[in-house]
């Protein structure tokens, strides 16, 4: 089977239970990042979640680095030279750039800012990793700032360095 995912999704996504066989995929198959998993199953990332969550699979050691060792080879996010043209995140103009362009970004965070500090969400660990350092808040959707998925510095890049992109995946 053959899945094309673009930005903005046109594409079918399963739904319901997982049967057997996806079961044992994702068993199977935990050096793959949620994300993997959940463009290589056609379900939603964050079901994937809630079902590695619900059967209890955790990554092991090995699989974690084999996830890392991955993602450094790929040449994906800060190790891609071409991240964000190289322009510096504390650089002004960025800054400034950023502002104009994504308003409702920028509010979004701001309100997961206030939300921690006032303890009404809780920082979690990365979805993909599980690593607990440096965590940022990914919003799927910016009008909804306080549904958050959160990522480590690197998958939260790698992520929206994927969502810029066509990506064929053989089934
Ligand atoms: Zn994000
Ligand atoms: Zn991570």
């Amino acid at each position: 089977m053959k899945i094309t995912i673009k930005k903005g999704g046109n594409y079918s996504m399963t739904t319901g239970p997982y049967n057997e066989t996806e079961k044992r995929f994702v068993e199977n198959n935990l050096q793959l990042t949620n994300r993997e998993l959940s463009l290589k199953l056609g379900r939603s990332k964050s079901s994937v979640k809630c079902f590695l969550d619900r059967q209890r699979f955790r990554r092991n050691k090995e699989q974690i680095s084999q996830i890392r060792s991955r993602l450094a080879s790929n040449q994906i996010g800060e190790n891609n030279p071409n991240w964000r043209g190289g322009i510096s995140k504390d650089n002004y103009h960025y800054k400034k750039l950023q502002i104009e362009r994504y308003p409702k970004r920028i509010k979004a965070r701001e309100t997961v800012r206030q939300a921690i500090r006032s303890g009404t969400i809780v920082r979690g660990e990365c979805s993909v990793c599980g690593i607990d350092e440096k965590i940022e808040a990914h919003h799927p959707d910016y009008s909804s700032p306080l549904t958050v998925e959160w990522l480590c510095r690197k998958h939260h890049r790698e992520l929206h360095n994927i969502e810029n992109e066509t990506i064929m995946i053989n089934f």
